[in-house]
C-alpha cells in the first residue's frame, strides 16, 4: 500500500483530480462535472467517490484544492468564486475533511499553480513569480521559498494591476491588465481586424476564434494574429516591470492557455520587460513558459498542506 496526495482543481465546468506520489508524479487522474446548481455538497461527494475509485489499494494522506476567486486559505472557505457565483462562504476544507478524514488545504487556483511550479517545475530558484494567461490573468508569488498570500487572501492579482486606458474590467476597476490581454480581448481584436484574405479567416471559416487558432494563424504568417500577440506581449512585459521592481523574482513562469503560443507572446514580453527593468549588475531574471502546463495546478494543490497548514 502506498501513500498518496490528492490534488483537486475545481473549475467552473470541470473538476480535475490527480493522485500524486511522494515523488511528485501524477499516478492517476480523474475528472467530473462541476455543477453549480447541484451545490457544493454534491461536488464534494462526487470528488470523494471518484477519489475512492482512483486510489484502489493505496491510501490518501493529504488533500488540497485550488479554485478561482477569493479563497480564505486560513479557514479553507470559498468566499467568492467567479465561476461558481452562487457559492458564497462555502467551508470547503471542513467538508472535504469530513469525507476524507485527512488534513485538507484550500487556496486560490493560481496560488496552487505557482506552488506546483515552484515545487516540481525544476526552475532552481526560491524566488518565482507565476502568472496565467487565459480567460483571466492570475498571479502567484513565491518569495524566498514561501507562498505569499496576503492579508485578504488576494496577493498576486497580476491581472488586476493597473495598466492604462479606459477598458472596464470584470472586477469593476477601469484599466486593469486583464481587460487588455485576457482571451476575450485578444479574440475580439483579431475578429475586428481580420480580412477576407487572411489565413485566420481561412482557419476559422465560420468557427469561433480561439487563442489556439490565433496562434496557428500567427505561425502561418497572419499579420493580424501576429500583431495581437505582439501587442499583448508588450503590455504584459510592461506590467511585469512593476512585478520585478517589487518582488525581484529570479524566474517568471507563464502558464495558462495563451502561454501555449510560446515565443509569439514570450518574445515581446521579454523584450519589453528588459526596457522596464532597472538595470542591475548581473541581474538574474528569466521569463519561461511553464514546464508543467496543466499539471501544475494538481501538483501544487496536492502539496498545499505543506505551506498552508
Ligand atoms: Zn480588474
Amino acid at each position: 500500500m502506498q501513500s498518496e496526495f490528492l490534488g483537486i482543481d475545481i473549475g467552473g465546468t470541470n473538476t480535475r483530480l490527480g493522485l500524486v506520489s511522494s515523488k511528485g508524479k501524477i499516478v492517476s487522474s480523474g475528472r467530473l462535472k462541476t455543477r453549480m446548481d447541484a451545490g457544493p455538497r454534491a461536488l464534494v461527494e462526487g470528488i470523494f467517490l471518484k477519489a475512492a475509485r482512483m486510489m484502489g489499494e493505496n491510501q490518501i494522506i493529504q488533500v488540497g484544492a485550488g479554485i478561482a476567486g477569493l479563497i480564505d486559505h486560513r479557514k479553507g472557505v470559498i468566499r467568492f468564486s467567479p465561476n461558481l457565483a452562487s457559492w458564497r462562504n462555502v467551508p470547503l476544507k471542513d467538508m472535504l475533511e469530513q469525507c476524507f478524514s485527512v488534513p485538507v488545504a484550500v487556496s486560490n487556483d493560481v496560488n496552487a499553480i505557482a506552488w506546483g511550479e515552484y515545487k516540481y517545475g525544476g526552475y532552481g530558484t526560491e524566488n518565482l513569480f507565476c502568472f496565467t494567461l487565459g480567460t483571466g490573468v492570475g498571479g502567484g508569488i513565491i518569495s524566498d521559498g514561501a507562498l505569499i498570500l496576503g492579508a485578504n487572501y488576494a496577493a498576486g492579482e497580476f491581472g488586476h494591476t493597473s495598466f492604462e486606458g479606459n477598458a472596464k474590467c470584470s472586477c469593476g476597476i477601469t484599466g486593469c491588465l486583464e481587460a487588455y490581454v485576457g482571451n476575450d480581448r485578444l479574440v475580439r481584436k483579431a475578429r475586428r481586424r481580420m480580412n477576407l484574405a487572411s489565413p485566420l479567416m481561412k482557419l476559422t471559416s465560420g468557427k469561433e476564434i480561439t487563442p489556439r487558432l490565433l496562434a496557428r494563424a500567427a505561425r502561418e504568417g497572419d499579420e493580424v494574429a501576429l500583431k495581437v500577440f505582439a501587442q499583448a506581449g508588450r503590455r504584459i512585459g510592461k506590467a511585469l516591470g512593476n512585478v520585478v521592481q517589487l518582488l525581484d523574482p529570479e524566474v517568471i513562469v507563464v502558464n495558462g492557455g495563451v502561454s501555449k503560443a510560446g515565443d509569439l507572446i514570450l518574445k515581446p514580453i521579454r523584450e519589453t520587460l528588459k526596457r522596464y527593468t532597472m538595470p542591475l549588475e548581473g541581474r538574474k531574471l528569466r521569463v519561461m513558459r511553464s514546464k508543467l502546463g496543466d499539471k501544475a495546478g494538481i501538483l501544487g494543490a496536492a502539496t498545499l498542506a505543506e505551506v498552508l497548514l
